[in-house]
């Protein structure tokens, strides 16, 4: 056995869920991402999304993307720096900086790639990141290869980011990085706040809006925009994975930052640069968001109703303000007995255990998409209720 062998043949935490049959993840499916999909044979309702905007089944989404093919072909083979910038990226990249109100952006292959390339590049030695501690593991990459300084606050916890804020040099580049929508728990960064309290100790600040974009905002252009503090914002992250029915992601900021970035961030520059029917994908979706105002009101209606029924029916929500909602079971076992109950019983959502969460925080992650209709959201909402009294967790 090689080294590598031997040192994993005891790693034996998903093979005991194997074992028990409630092991929740990698699950194969056969059809389209939309409100119904096929798995393992049989439907479920997809209450597991990041698709709020529900356009990752739409004809022009596709359409759009299967033109890209045939114009340019199935890949880019080379960097953004290099052989790999289309017309259709540089269109992305100014259409996405408008939506956001910045000056410019940039997109990069994935949402990952943006955390992980941008705040390794923004921030070096002298500097300092103040993150939430619940930021996105992708922030958590970027901040660990950054020479810069990290430091914590609690949760959403303002008199905390005081704390931390107060102990630092005032003329040292600061830079505040919190996730809009938190990805697990649904509830918002407390930017006003935030904002205050840059100002009052000369910081700048980074917002991810990957689960902000399309949800929030006016036409859905993000947290920043729904609290009116774009301007206050120096770089505005997002991702195509999500509400953009694709895959890629972007940064955006002053055009300074921009060309900085554009020359220096390694993620950028040493990977290949999206696929054209992805970034058509996106442009069509970008575009659809835009037209179509219906979309989130319905998202917003399904959103407020899911919520309001899950408070009904007695489950721990904790501070959800989106269409992603927490249903709390503070337990790891009986989490993933929940997903596999659920499944079973048509509807599928995603467990969330450490290191996602805290180990006394495990919980059920409810997504909607502007596609469900509010019968699918009452049936998903009895079936979990009839789920979570039968095991327990809740009355
Ligand atoms: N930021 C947040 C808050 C996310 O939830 C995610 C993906 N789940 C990402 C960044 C990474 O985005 P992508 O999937 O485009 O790599």
């Amino acid at each position: 056995m090689g080294q590598l062998e031997e040192r994993y043949k005891n790693y034996r935490v998903p093979q005991e869920y194997m074992k028990q049959g409630v092991y929740p993840y990698f699950r194969e499916i056969t059809s389209k991402q939309a409100t119904e999909v096929e798995m393992a044979g049989h439907k479920v309702l997809m209450f597991g999304s990041n698709a709020y905007t529900g356009l990752t089944g739409d004809e022009r989404v596709i359409e759009a993307a299967k033109k890209a093919l045939d114009k340019y072909g199935s890949g880019c083979a080379g960097s953004r720096f290099l052989n790999g910038t289309l017309d259709i990226h540089v269109q992305l990249e100014k259409e996405l900086a408008e939506f956001v109100h910045k000056d410019e952006a940039l997109c990069f292959s994935t949402g990952f790639t943006v955390n992980s390339g941008v705040i390794a590049t923004v921030v070096g030695k002298g500097d300092y990141i103040i993150c939430d501690d619940r930021d996105h593991a992708s922030i958590v990459d970027g901040r660990r290869l950054s020479f810069a300084r990290t430091l914590h606050y609690k949760h959403n916890d303002m008199d905390d980011l005081e704390r931390v804020l107060k102990t630092l040099p005032y003329e040292a580049v600061k830079l505040i990085i919190v996730d809009g929508v938190f990805s697990m728990e649904g509830d918002l960064a407390k930017l006003p706040e935030i904002v205050a309290l840059k100002k009052k100790y000369n910081c700048s600040i980074m917002v991810d809006e990957a689960h902000g974009l399309g949800v929030f905002g006016k036409q859905g252009r993000g947290v920043c925009d729904h609290f009116g503090l774009s301007d206050e914002v120096d770089l505005i992250m997002g991702t195509f994975s999500k509400s953009l029915a694709s895959i890629g992601g972007f940064i955006a900021a002053g055009k300074e930052t921009i060309n900085y970035l554009r020359h220096t961030s390694r993620t950028y520059i040493f990977s290949a640069s999206d696929t054209p029917a992805a970034t058509a994908a996106a442009l069509e979706a970008l575009h659809i968001i835009q037209e179509e105002p219906e979309r989130i009101e319905h998202l917003w209606d399904i959103t407020n109703y899911a919520l309001k029924r899950f408070q009904e029916e007695g489950f721990e929500i904790g501070d959800s303000e989106s269409p992603i909602i927490p249903l709390y079971v503070r337990d790891i076992h009986k989490t993933f007995l929940v997903t596999q109950a659920a499944f079973e019983a048509g509807v599928f959502i995603n467990p969330v255990i450490p290191p996602a969460c805290a180990p006394q925080d495990t919980l059920i992650r409810f997504s909607l998409m502007a596609s469900h209709s509010k019968e699918e959201v009452e049936r998903g909402v009895q079936i979990l209720k009839k789920v979570f009294v039968d095991l327990g967790i809740i009355k």
